[in-house]
């Protein structure tokens, strides 16, 4: 028998597809698609409205295929990591994150990932694959539905493995689907798309009628410093980045996320800040600070709480608006830059914690 096909992550000109092949009429790939994205409904079964007969004979060829949960690992900060196994080598990591007024999911878009940024424990621990629509969706799906009783808003930030932008169409298709109100309906101004900045892929995205909310990877306040962090400044440098980036559009008063990595003794003195408060001063800019997060085959450490400080101050003091980001589930290695691939056998390379 030749396996089914999965709907789930089939935009709607997919399911349109889909109907059209049974002989079946468009609005019934509507219908199709708010159960899909809206109910989240997990079998064609409970598709009431799609008659007996179309409901047999769609599940004689598709199925409603998510992401399978391998586990969760359960921070002392109520964050939750979860970790889904693709087929055959590939694992992805995804967090749940409780805040006070709102409930925010971290997803992966890649797992793994090739850039290899020097302090990032993702890509230290390499590179498998670009992931479907399906499977970045269903880790949004997979997450909501295990936290579905608490009645706080969502918030999506895809700032998980991987970079977005080098797997632009899956993750495009996946954001419209999450954006739309008839799909997951996350308003585009509580999803976050986080990327180092792949140029041609920033220009088709800005180009989006519907776009999320953007924070581009910084992390050095010139070209040398970055390039001996982030290897891919060699292909798409600074200037450049922060040009297109101010070139996004944003609603009016909304800002442009620049994030910055705090690397004790490497990129975090007051010179820094300031040369940094240069650079993004009068634009359009947000600076969120991350002290990093550590893990063992990271080869930094944490700025000094004194120097987070002292550096939020010099921009603050230059009218760059600025915020500390506070890491969650760092004792699970699920805050940024500590997701990771595990081998085959589940192990986690640096991996301290327990499963539940
Ligand atoms: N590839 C995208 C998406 C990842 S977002 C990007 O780079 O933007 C994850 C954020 O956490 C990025 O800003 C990343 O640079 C940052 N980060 C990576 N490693 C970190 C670490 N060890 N501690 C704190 N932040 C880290």
């Amino acid at each position: 028998m030749t396996r089914k096909r999965n709907l789930f992550g089939l935009d709607r000109a997919g399911l349109e597809r889909v109907m059209a092949e049974l002989g079946e009429p468009a609005y019934r790939a509507r219908q199709l698609y708010v159960w899909l994205y809206r109910r989240r409904a997990r079998s064609l079964e409970a598709m009431t409205d799609l008659g007996k007969g179309l409901r047999s004979r769609l599940e004689s060829q598709f199925e409603i295929c998510w992401p399978a949960v391998a586990s969760r690992e359960h921070s002392r900060d109520g964050t939750i990591k979860y970790l889904f196994r693709l087929d055959g080598e590939a694992t992805i990591e995804s967090v749940f994150i409780p805040e006070e007024r709102r409930r925010t999911i971290c997803i992966s878009t890649q797992a793994g990932c090739p850039l290899r940024c020097a302090f990032c424990l993702t890509g230290i621990a390499g590179y498998k694959r670009n992931l479907e629509p399906w499977e970045i969706l269903g880790q949004v799906a997979a997450v909501m539905d295990e936290t579905a009783r608490l009645e706080k808003p969502w918030n999506v930030v895809v700032m998980g493995m991987g970079e977005p932008l080098l797997n632009y169409e899956a993750t495009v298709r996946a954001l419209r689907i999450l954006m739309d109100p008839e799909g997951f309906a996350i308003a585009p101004k509580k999803l976050t798309l986080s990327t180092v900045g792949i140029l041609p892929a920033l220009e088709k995205l800005m180009a989006e009628p519907v776009r999320p909310n953007l924070a581009i990877s910084l992390h050095a306040p010139e070209p040398g410093l970055r390039r001996r962090l982030m290897p891919i400044e060699g292909k798409y440098r600074l200037d450049d980045v922060i040009a297109a980036a101010q070139r996004y559009p944003i609603p009016r008063g909304g800002r442009v996320t620049y994030e910055y990595v705090l690397l004790k003794d490497v990129n975090d003195s007051p010179a820094h800040a300031r040369q940094l408060a240069r650079l993004l001063g009068g634009s359009r800019a947000k600076v969120n600070l991350i002290p990093l997060n550590p893990a063992a085959e990271i080869p930094f450490g944490a700025p000094a709480p004194e120097a987070v400080d002292a550096f939020a101050g010099v921009l603050a003091a230059a009218h760059v608006t600025v915020s500390v980001r506070r890491p969650r589930g760092q004792d699970i290695l699920a805050a940024c830059g500590q997701l990771h691939l595990r081998d085959a056998t589940g192990g986690a390379s640096g991996s301290r914690a327990s499963a539940r």
